[in-house]
């Protein structure tokens, strides 16, 4: 099945008689006929024991995430904090450090940098755009991940997938990427080398602003040798040896029964079917937010009020090069660019638009706009802003699915007016 067919048709599927949609299996616990039969499930057998850590439901959309990005397992949780959170400490302890790229999302860079910190796990942030050579000057004998977004927001900064894993498996060290604004229909980092994949689904996967949930999803191509928490016994479960038990889904295996267990991050029946219709037409939505963000960054960039337009399809843009490698059919709706002069200019264009809703979201079918310096980047110093590749005066705006003539209509429209 190609990518679009899979959104539709992987995970449930109806047998005869069967409901055509997934069910919302709305339960907390699953009855079963003896004491021993609830026993297999603490020695980690097959089935449900309770909504904490697995939901048929939940389950369904887990196996539709995996079999999208290619990989051998995955995890709903509720929220891309929650998956970012996950990915690193399923794998670090107190003492551990890992490398992230300086582009991140400002939440996870606030996650990595001020609270990871505070539970002894320490993070060096690179700039992803560096060689190899510079690159590996960061890594010490401590050094355990390398984690780094394939679009980074907002700085709209596309990854050389190949080099990071290169450079993360020259050090021995798994990959981690969050492809939360391509999405498994633009690219999927699993094919270039990434060992893990993780996304907020909030933003596209749903694509309806209706519920907040997080995936992690495992290639199963690393090889965890050097990562004790996963070849030792877990004495929570008598002994079990996660490597041993789920073979090449041991990484999200731990990451189920021992963390969401104890940290209760599990995705909801609820906000798994919400997701599912959302994934539904992921395809056709991408589809025509690429489209239409593609006529729109054309547009911008030829507007005198406006000083620079960051969407990797347009000539000239740094990313163009590694755009074209791997994401052949289109960036996203996501782009960023500056009004000219001062910020106060810039928020008038926002007060300006009609169409287009101030938000603290992107991703979205309507299209959206934010200030980042005031907003999701508020926490970083100027230092930090630049790190990020955000300048104060920047506006993101997440291109919808509207016609992309109201569109344009609307942001012109507000243009002319300052
Ligand atoms: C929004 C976002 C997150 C955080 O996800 P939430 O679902 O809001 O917790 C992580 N990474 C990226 C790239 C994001 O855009």
């Amino acid at each position: 099945m190609k990518i679009e067919t899979k959104c539709l048709h992987e995970g449930y599927r109806a047998e005869n008689g069967q409901p055509l949609a997934l069910p919302i299996y709305q339960s907390t616990t699953y009855r079963y006929s003896s004491p021993d039969e609830i026993t297999k499930l603490f020695d980690l057998g097959p089935g449900h024991m309770y909504s904490r850590i697995s939901n048929p439901t939940v389950e369904q959309v887990e196996k539709k995430l995996a079999a999208l990005e290619g990989g051998v397992a995955a995890l709903c949780v509720s929220s891309g904090q929650s998956a970012s959170f996950l990915s690193i400490v399923n794998i670090l302890s107190a003492g551990d450090h890992f490398i992230a790229s300086s582009k991140i999302y400002g939440g996870t860079f606030n996650l990595f940098a001020v609270t990871l910190k505070r539970f002894g796990i320490d993070c060096t942030f690179v700039d992803q755009d560096a060689d190899l050579e510079e690159l590996n000057k960061a890594i010490r004998p401590n050094t355990k991940a390398v984690f780094a977004e394939i679009i980074a927001n907002p700085a709209i900064a596309v990854l050389d997938i190949e080099k990071f894993a290169k450079y993360a498996h020259s050090n021995g060290l798994p990959l981690i990427v969050d492809n939360t604004f391509p999405t498994p229909v633009l690219c999927r980092p699993i094919e270039y080398g990434a060992d893990i994949v993780i996304h907020s689904t909030t933003k596209y996967l749903d694509g309806h602003a209706v519920q907040l949930g997080g995936v992690v999803i495992d290639s199963g191509n690393f090889d965890w040798k050097d990562y004790p928490g996963l070849t030792l016994p877990d004495e929570s479960y008598h002994g079990l040896i996660y490597t041993e038990h789920f073979g090449k889904a041991a990484y999200v295996a731990k990451m189920r029964v021992q963390l969401v267990r104890d940290l209760g991050n599990y995705q909801t029946a609820m906000g798994a079917f919400l997701l599912d219709l959302g994934i539904q037409t992921l395809g056709v939505r991408m589809e025509r937010h690429c489209k239409n963000a593609a006529t729109v960054a054309e547009e911008l960039s030829k507007n005198d009020k406006i000083e620079l337009v960051n969407y990797p399809t347009l000539a000239g843009n740094p990313y163009k090069t590694l755009a074209d490698k791997y994401l052949p059919n289109g960036c996203s709706g996501v782009m960023s660019f500056n009004i000219k002069g001062t910020r106060e200019r810039a928020v008038k264009f926002m007060e300006g638009l009609k169409l287009a809703n101030n938000v603290v979201h992107v991703a979205d079918v309507r299209t959206c706009v934010l200030h980042p310096a005031s907003s999701t980047h508020r926490q970083l110093s100027d230092e930090q802003l630049v790190g990020a590749g955000i300048s104060p005066g920047m506006i993101r705006l997440s291109v919808g699915i509207e016609d992309v003539s109201d569109i344009l209509e609307d942001i012109l429209g507000s243009l002319s007016k300052i």
